[in-house]
């Protein structure tokens, strides 16, 4: 059976409400007294993270970079070389880490087990990714960061919006964040059950296509200041594997009228072959 689309915008509000959203957080936060303090990385009894695997995760956490070049799913754009034909560039990303051993461990803590005291370590990170961004993604302030939103199911099953949360406190001067500008679109029941196509593609333009209507942007902020002259926008999610969720989120941006100078994600995968699974990319 099929819900009526009104139902589940219906059911999208209410878990997406500010009442709901502090249920979440309060029982996040019992939860948080209740388990016992054990390191996310070496899980000893010592603190969130214990003070032998602190220097490690920091310095994973250190050093910003660009981090496009392996991302085959990015959207494309043309370069001039001088020549008769641009080349084709991959849009720009900053990563504020290399998706590494430690960096993935606390991210997933981080995200699906509640350990939210692990943002301690990931906003400094995050903000110095972003102090970056206008050297390394060579675009000039004020921006507008818009973050890659939570599905309603990861955010019922979290309580709380990982992106949004690692942004808390994290914006050096002349960044705003355009929450709710980017939101999911809602897939029909019988397209979710559809098996997979055989005959899909791999090839890098498939990849770069594939479920590039994911998102939609809200016309709740389609007139907002955000998006105002003189803003450069920039996309902002926790993780890139592929790139195929930025290509989706700049596909609808771009469907709105707005090009995004570029992306800040906090870990990149860094090493062809070695992708985790894409639904780390803010489910
Ligand atoms: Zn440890």
């Amino acid at each position: 059976m099929r819900l009526p689309s009104g139902c589940a915008v219906g059911l999208d509000r209410l878990v997406l409400a500010p009442a709901a959203r502090a249920l979440g957080r309060s029982g996040r936060e019992l939860a948080g007294l209740l388990m016992p303090s054990l390191c996310v990385l070496c899980g000893r009894q010592d603190g969130t993270v214990c003070p032998e695997c602190a220097p490690g995760l920091v310095a994973e956490l250190l050093h910003p970079f660009r981090a496009e070049q392996d991302a085959a799913a990015l959207p494309l754009y043309p370069v001039p070389l001088g020549g008769p034909e641009p080349s084709l560039h991959p849009v720009p990303v900053v990563a504020a880490a290399r998706y590494g051993a430690e960096a993935s461990r606390a991210l997933l803590a981080f995200k699906d087990h509640g350990r939210t005291a692990v943002a301690g370590y990931l906003r400094p990170a995050v903000h110095r990714a972003l102090a970056a961004a206008p050297r390394l993604l060579e675009a000039q302030g004020p921006f507008t960061l818009v973050p890659v939103p939570s599905s309603a199911a990861g955010f019922r099953a979290r309580g709380y919006d990982p992106v949004e949360e690692l942004l808390t406190g994290a914006l050096p001067p002349g960044w705003q964040v355009a929450p709710g500008w980017l939101a999911h679109r809602r897939r029909p029941l019988v397209a979710a059950f559809r098996p997979r196509s055989s005959h899909a593609g791999t090839g890098s333009r498939q990849r770069r296509h594939r479920g590039r209507d994911r998102f939609r942007t809200s016309r709740r902020y389609a007139a907002n200041a955000q998006r105002g002259p003189g803003r450069n926008v920039v996309v902002f999610d926790d993780v890139m594997t592929t790139g195929s969720t930025l290509a989706a989120t700049w596909h609808a941006l771009e469907q709105d009228g707005v090009r995004p100078v570029g992306a800040v994600v906090v870990a990149a995968v860094t090493a062809p072959g070695t992708a985790p699974d894409e639904g780390l990319n803010s489910a």
